[in-house]
């Protein structure tokens, strides 16, 4: 028999879970774009969005998802043949470095593999490498959604710094942007993208890029820039349209403004890390609860490496496929297919998924996803260890 009639919860590490009020506030007749209310709307979260990078700088908003974002950081900072960093510890930096070098960039890529962190001694000797200072960027994410890594970035941004290297330091933090701790301005990033369909629990469709007085120096130079793309227009616009660079995403801002809402003014940004914190070591104590004796494994081992909106899982294959289909159709819970671990056609593959932790969750979704989990490694009988749910629930109920 299947129990999934109900709410459905889409766990899976985005699009993450829209709130309900974010839908109502996207259901309504379309605004005037030329003047009043939307005009103070937008207006009004430009400082919010800065709020939630903790930036001092500046925010331009596309119509875009992730990788229009990454384009757009790319073409506003970076001329043909320019040569960039990339940090690779999963699959997200390899797909925007890929990016780079489609437009022409010349990319230097150090892969740290699919289950470790960003090692500072490696950077701190590329950097001292170069002798020339030919790197103009360097590309990292905060979140690796693939492999479920976290990079500290305060160390990263003080390594580059203490090289004296003048590379611009670009961030890609779409997967934990309002899930964890992001401090722009004080860790030293000069560029964050960002998207609003994870962390900012509104649809896909709008992407943000955060940046400084240095990119905007840059930007005079970069030769990739086309029209649409070119951040300038976007920021203290003379006509309100050039936010834009035509008609408003209206709903989709309709949506956001009723997010920001909710985590600045309502739940506050520190107990929002706090909360994904917390539900993302429940989360960890179940899998090692169910790992004890069987194959089920974290793909991080250190606690202090892994993000907090997004956990990586491994199994012998096929039960992660297996596991996946039976949550979705007798419980009501999609679970994150495994990214970039095994090519598809690989019978691997069917050993890897993912669990998201991400944006509009709470305990009783986090308690639930994990006991129907739990149910379904009895019902398809793959060998875990027992405890699981009590392991969550003593950390939930830790205040
Ligand atoms: C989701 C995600 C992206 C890509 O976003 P799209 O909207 O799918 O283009 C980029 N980087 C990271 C780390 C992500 O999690």
């Amino acid at each position: 028999m299947s129990l999934s009639q109900g709410r459905h919860y889409l766990a899976i590490p985005g699009p993450s879970v829209i709130p309900d009020r974010v839908l109502q506030a996207m259901h309504q007749a379309a605004p005037n774009i030329y003047e009043g209310a939307l005009h103070e709307m937008v207006e009004g979260m430009i400082p919010d969005l800065n709020r939630v990078a903790r930036s001092s700088g500046e925010v331009a908003i596309y119509i875009a998802n992730g990788h229009g974002t990454w384009e757009a950081a790319l073409t506003n900072i970076l001329s043909r043949g320019d040569r960039v960093l990339a940090l690779s510890t999963g699959r997200f930096a390899i797909f925007w470095a890929g990016m780079a070098e489609r437009l022409g960039v010349e990319v230097d890529l150090i892969d740290f593999g699919k289950s470790a962190p960003v090692d500072l001694d490696q950077v701190e000797a590329k950097l001292k490498a170069d002798s020339n200072r030919s790197y103009k960027a360097i590309l990292v994410v905060q979140t690796d959604t693939a492999s479920s890594v976290r990079n500290d970035l305060a160390a990263l941004g003080e390594c580059i710094r203490s090289s004296g290297h003048p590379a611009l330091y670009l961030v890609d933090s779409m997967a934990s942007l309002a899930c964890e701790p992001f401090e722009m301005d004080s860790w030293g990033v000069d560029l964050m993208v960002a998207g609003s369909q994870k962390g900012l629990m509104t649809p896909p469709g709008l992407g943000f890029m955060f940046f400084n007085q240095r990119v905007l120096e840059a930007r005079k130079k970069a030769d990739l820039v086309t029209p649409y793309w070119d951040l300038r227009p976007r920021i203290h616009p003379e006509v309100f349209y050039e936010y834009f660079f035509g008609t408003a995403p209206t709903h989709h801002l309709f949506g956001l403004r009723e997010a920001l809402t909710m985590l600045l003014e309502e739940e506050g940004l520190e107990a929002a890390w706090d909360r994904h914190a917390k539900l993302s070591r429940a989360v960890w104590a179940a899998f090692d609860a169910w790992g004890r004796g069987s194959s089920i494994r974290l793909n991080i081992t250190d606690p202090k490496n892994r993000s907090h909106s997004v956990t990586a899982v491994s199994m012998d294959a096929p039960h992660a496929t297996e596991l996946r289909r039976w949550t979705e159709k007798k419980s009501g819970v999609t679970l994150g297919i495994g990214l970039g671990m095994a090519e598809p056609s690989d019978p691997a593959y069917h050993g890897f998924f993912r669990v998201a932790h991400m944006g509009h969750v709470n305990a009783h979704m986090t308690l639930g996803m994990l006991a129907v989990i739990d149910a379904g490694l009895k019902a398809l009988n793959i060998p875990h260890g027992e405890g699981a749910i009590e392991a969550a629930s003593r950390v939930v109920s830790e205040a």
